[in-house]
């Protein structure tokens, strides 16, 4: 249990030990209350140092294999679901409710547990990942290449927001420790006490190598200084903070990769057809209502302006401003409150001088940011604010409401004219992680969300279809990509195994395909074959990259492709009728089924006897190259392709290359026949 009446001394634990600041404590205090919960300070620390500790601890990472680390995620994960009360318990300090906390602490191990069980289904259990195709670069096959992805030997440096003080650590160390490389967290002081927490509870399951993860406590110091070419540092907060950072003489000088994700001034549009008698002018308003609200209007992804058709504005305004009247603001522990605090007082009178800002081009319609109105808590020692909508009447001329993020439950009305002209005002804002159209028309999904593609990293289409099933505007999801062009920071992160690729470098080796194979641990035509034993016979334990089988001949008769058509039904008349057939561009007469000849080729590659083969689990890349007419003889030449033992499991994957040739050689059917394969076998 934790002990809330003593503040607590936060620290950074950096060069495998907890690390107390050796300057003045800084106090933290509670969003919605303003009591002290934690004092932060980070100074006279070796930064260098960590970095050092970090890029040493790589080594460790990168022994493990993609599902080895997977697995320690997964631990890692479930660790943490089973502590999330403590962390529950804390978030309450932040401002936020337990449904804010939710976003964040479910979130964040959601996406660590995410991870770890996609990075098993959709990657090798390796140490090297490989991008596309092996590309041919000689008729006889001697030299080819492919693209290969090897973790950076540096350190990741994350330099997070105080909005979301676990999910923003989580959703960037899975794809980070997944790649293969160390970390060092710096969360932002206002909410860094939650995130010691679970950093703390992370190191105590004793899974990560040492090293893998650091935290700094406070400020980052002069680690900028000592930034490498094999560093990556990932920024989320304001665009002055974020540019400034940017722009640091080693990073620019050493070209190190740094994905900002800064203001974002998110649109909701209404789409001309979803006039108030449609469920998806409900469905719109219930979503601007939860975008402004949840975290108190402090989420990255929160909807900042409503562009809706100018015939809409009142039905609009009158519907939101009901609502917004209705959200009970107050402690964020208290069962009635709607919506908690912001994360300080500081934050509150920022959220205040952008609202004013915002009033250059923009009138307050509903909300008052100066008289808060609370249903528990004190006004004044709490950082509340009740939400706040403005309408833009001219939205093209209204230049504040393009450029100022007010970070809290505050968002403006826009009216549009024409589907153009909505896209136009969406655009004004420069880039942004997402936006979201509420419309029933294929013609408006079609024409909007084109329109705002280029300029968002995300666009959610909500309609009555998927009101129950719908993610929402605002949850950037571990399978999707999350960041925005031009304001929003030019970043990307997750987007699935995309994610580990800004950890990672992408190399293009070149070479003979033998010595290719032994790089990327995958056989590629050219590279050495092996005959001898069939391959179906050999457990994970015996099987080498490279060992095949060439098979007998089998002749194609009409009476088998006659049999095959009346047996499945199959009678397209390319097999059936032979004048149909010859008028086909394509063919000389009656052709067999593609079908078929993949259900021949298996008959004559597989070895039919118990053994450690254990099921076929599909063909990938199926092509069909030549047709094959009555008389033709087929043969198939089996490869293993690639091995993939679980590090979970008694068995693995293997991926064999098929090629099934004709008597004149020439190559009538090419795939990857996969595998289930034991890892041993005593038959
Ligand atoms: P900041 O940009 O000030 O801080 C973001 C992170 O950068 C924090 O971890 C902060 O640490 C760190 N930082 C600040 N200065 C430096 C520096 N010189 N060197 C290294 N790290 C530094 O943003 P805030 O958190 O104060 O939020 C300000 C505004 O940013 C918000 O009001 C909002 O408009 C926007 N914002 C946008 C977000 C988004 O995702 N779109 C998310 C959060 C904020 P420390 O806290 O210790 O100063």
């Amino acid at each position: 249990m934790l002990d809330a009446s003593q503040p607590m001394r936060l620290q950074s634990y950096l060069c495998g030990a907890w690390r107390d600041g050796r300057g003045a404590y800084k106090p933290l205090l509670d969003a919605a209350t303003g009591a002290v919960v934690a004092e932060i300070d980070a100074s006279g620390l070796d930064m260098a140092e960590a970095l050092a500790h970090g890029r040493r601890a790589g080594a460790a990472l990168r022994a493990m294999t993609v599902h080895e680390r997977a697995l320690m995620l997964k631990a890692i994960g479930l660790a943490l679901l089973e502590q999330k009360d403590d962390f529950h318990a804390l978030s309450l300090a932040t401002g936020a409710t337990p449904k804010d906390g939710w976003i964040d602490i479910d979130g964040g191990i959601g996406t660590l547990l995410n991870y770890a069980s996609k990075a098993r289904r959709e990657l090798p259990n390796s140490r090297v990942l490989t991008d596309g195709v092996t590309e041919a670069l000689s008729p006889d096959n001697s030299f080819s290449a492919r693209h290969i992805l090897t973790p950076l030997r540096g350190v990741a440096v994350h330099i997070n927001a105080f909005n979301f003080p676990v999910w923003g650590m989580l959703e960037k160390l899975a794809p980070n420790l997944l790649a293969g490389m160390p970390a060092i967290v710096k969360p932002a002081s206002q909410t860094a006490y939650l995130t010691e927490l679970v950093v703390r509870r992370i190191l105590a399951t004793g899974l990560l190598p040492e090293g893998a993860l650091q935290l700094v406590c406070g400020s980052v110091g002069d680690m900028l200084d000592h930034m490498t070419g094999q560093d990556v540092v990932t920024f989320t907060g304001s665009a002055a903070t974020g540019q400034m950072l940017k722009a640091h003489p080693e990073i620019i000088g050493n070209s190190t990769r740094f994905t900002m994700e800064a203001d974002s001034l998110n649109a909701c549009i209404l789409g001309p057809d979803a006039t108030p008698d449609t469920p998806e002018f409900d469905l719109f308003i219930r979503e601007v209502m939860r975008e402004i609200t949840a975290k108190a209007g402090q989420k990255c992804t929160a909807i900042r302006r409503v562009i809706i058709p100018r015939a809409q504005t009142g039905a609009v305004r009158d519907a939101l401003a009901a609502r917004m009247a209705e959200v009970a603001v107050g402690l964020p522990g208290d069962k009635a409150t709607r919506m908690g605090a912001l994360a300080s007082l500081a934050q509150r009178d920022d959220v205040r001088a952008a609202i004013a800002r915002l009033q250059a081009g923009a009138e307050i319609v509903a909300g008052n940011p100066d008289a808060v109105r609370v249903a528990s808590g004190d006004a004044e020692r709490g950082a509340f604010l009740n939400p706040v909508l403005l309408y833009a009447d001219q939205p093209l001329a209204a230049h504040a409401v393009h450029e100022v993020e007010a970070f809290g439950p505050v968002g403006t009305l826009l009216p549009y004219d024409s589907p153009d002209q909505a896209i136009e005002i969406a655009a004004l804002g420069k880039g942004s992680l997402v936006s979201s159209l509420f419309t029933n028309a294929p013609e408006v999904a079609e024409e909007i969300v084109l329109g705002l593609a280029p300029f968002h990293g995300r666009v959610m289409i909500g309609n009555r279809d998927s009101a129950k099933s719908s993610t929402g505007h605002g949850s950037p999801l571990p399978m999707l990509v999350h960041g925005g062009p031009g304001r929003a920071g030019g970043g990307e992160e997750l987007g699935g195994m995309r994610g580990l690729h800004h950890y990672m470098q992408r190399s293009a080796v070149q070479g003979t395909p033998r010595l290719l194979a032994a790089v990327t641990g995958e056989w590629t035509k050219g590279a050495n074959s092996h005959d001898g034993t069939h391959p179906f016979r050999k457990s994970l334990a015996e099987l080498r990259l490279g060992d095949r089988i060439v098979t007998e001949q089998r002749e194609i008769t009409l009476a088998d492709i006659e049999h095959f058509a009346s047996f499945t039904g199959d009678t397209f008349y390319a097999h059936m009728d032979e004048d149909a057939a010859r008028a086909n561009p394509f063919f000389e007469g009656r052709v067999a089924h593609g079908y078929l000849i993949v259900s021949f080729a298996a008959g004559l590659f597989v070895q039919p006897d118990p053994g450690p083969v254990l099921a076929n689990y599909g063909i990938d890349n199926l092509r069909f190259l030549t047709p094959v007419y009555p008389g033709n003889a087929l043969g198939v030449t089996l490869t293993c392709k690639a091995i993939n033992p679980r590090a979970d499991a008694d068995y693995g994957e293997v991926r064999w290359d098929c090629e099934v040739t004709k008597q004149d050689g020439s190559l009538v059917a090419q795939y990857d026949v996969l595998t289930m394969v034991a890892k041993e076998w005593k038959g």
